[in-house]
């Protein structure tokens, strides 16, 4: 199977396909807030200051997140920050015989398996659980018989599984150098053991998609919110199933509140709708954001293409961990 011909072939850089291309990849479940402003901002600084291209797809797998206008208002908020792209929007709702083809190509492979396993028997399961907070499949469904299968399939529709190495294979452990945290280390057996491709109810699991949408999309650089690190050995382990080149990735911090809180899409007072009725300017919001890893100073009003001659990765003041942000400036 890695030895297989990628479904298209790895863009090379051209002079249409320069070498960074980076993508903004938001989940349209409500209007983009503080943290969301943060990751797309720095997503693209990155590609920019590299002369790159960006990429916008909206990730409304989910119906829950097939949301026209929540995509609507993100595009225009992203706009108002200065924030454009090149290709796109692409709608992830709208590819599904793409994915289904990925997925038939692991199962041609062996690779994957049906599991009947409740949202209950799963909770119920002794497994530790992953970084991410979610558990580490304990392998109920990796061997059941055919008839088994047939027998349960009967009474419920299965999810569909991809098995991960052993924990003692060196195939399951993946490695690389995230743009903002370094060294990374992850055993997928440990890690989340084996994880869906696909959901019970149908719907292609995020991982997928989105190991699918990079490579068909060209993207080379992926610089999203630190919640997601924990994706990269999963999402690295089925570039190399299916022949795809893996992107360079870059996890910036999540904003929270003073409290500690996260900031999240349910607490309105930091959502672009409120900044927007408030502040007619987006520099201002962008010097906070900026100000956030030392590429501003406090109260530095500037807009995108200025904070891109002045971006670089070794510029930036990351550290694992959030970043506490304030509404104060809205005041
Ligand atoms: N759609 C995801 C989100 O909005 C981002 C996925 C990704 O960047 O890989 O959180």
């Amino acid at each position: 199977m890695p030895d297989q011909q990628p479904i298209r072939p790895a863009t090379r850089p051209t002079a249409a396909h320069p070498a960074v291309t980076g993508r903004f990849a938001p989940t349209p479940s409500g209007r983009m807030h503080l943290g969301n402003a943060f990751s797309a901002l720095m997503a693209w600084l990155s590609a920019r200051a590299a002369g790159g291209r960006m990429v916008l797809r909206i990730e409304d797998l989910d119906p829950r997140a097939q949301n026209p206008e929540a995509a609507q208002l993100i595009m225009d908020d992203l706009a108002w920050l200065g924030l454009d792209w090149d290709e796109g929007p692409w709608y992830q709702s709208q590819r599904d015989e793409t994915y289904a083809a990925a997925i038939d190509r692991l199962e041609a492979a062996g690779l994957t398996y049906p599991c009947f396993c409740t949202r209950a028997e799963l909770h119920a399961a002794t497994a530790p659980h992953a970084s991410d907070g979610t558990y580490v499949y304990p392998g109920t469904c990796r061997g059941l018989t055919a008839q088994q299968i047939a027998e349960r399939s009967r009474l419920r529709r299965p999810a569909t599984r991809l098995r991960v190495p052993e924990a003692d294979d060196p195939a399951g452990t993946i490695a690389f150098d995230d743009l903002a945290l370094g060294h990374h280390e992850e055993v997928l057996a440990r890690e989340c053991g084996d994880f869906l491709v696909r959901r019970s109810d149908g719907v292609v699991a995020y991982q997928l998609a989105v190991v699918v949408d990079d490579a068909l999309m060209g993207v080379t650089q992926v610089v999203r919110g630190a919640d997601l690190l924990g994706s990269v050995a999963r999402q690295t382990y089925l570039q190399r199933l299916l022949g795809y080149p893996t992107p360079t990735y870059g996890h910036v911090p999540l904003l929270v509140a003073p409290d500690g809180r996260r900031l999240s899409k349910r607490e309105h007072d930091l959502d672009l709708g409120a900044i927007r009725a408030h502040e007619a300017r987006p520099e201002r919001l962008l010097g906070v954001l900026a100000s956030c890893v030392g590429l501003a100073e406090k109260g530095e009003s500037l807009s995108a293409s200025q904070l891109a001659t002045r971006f670089s990765w070794e510029a930036l003041r990351v550290h694992a961990g959030n970043v506490v942000v304030d509404g104060d400036f809205l005041s």
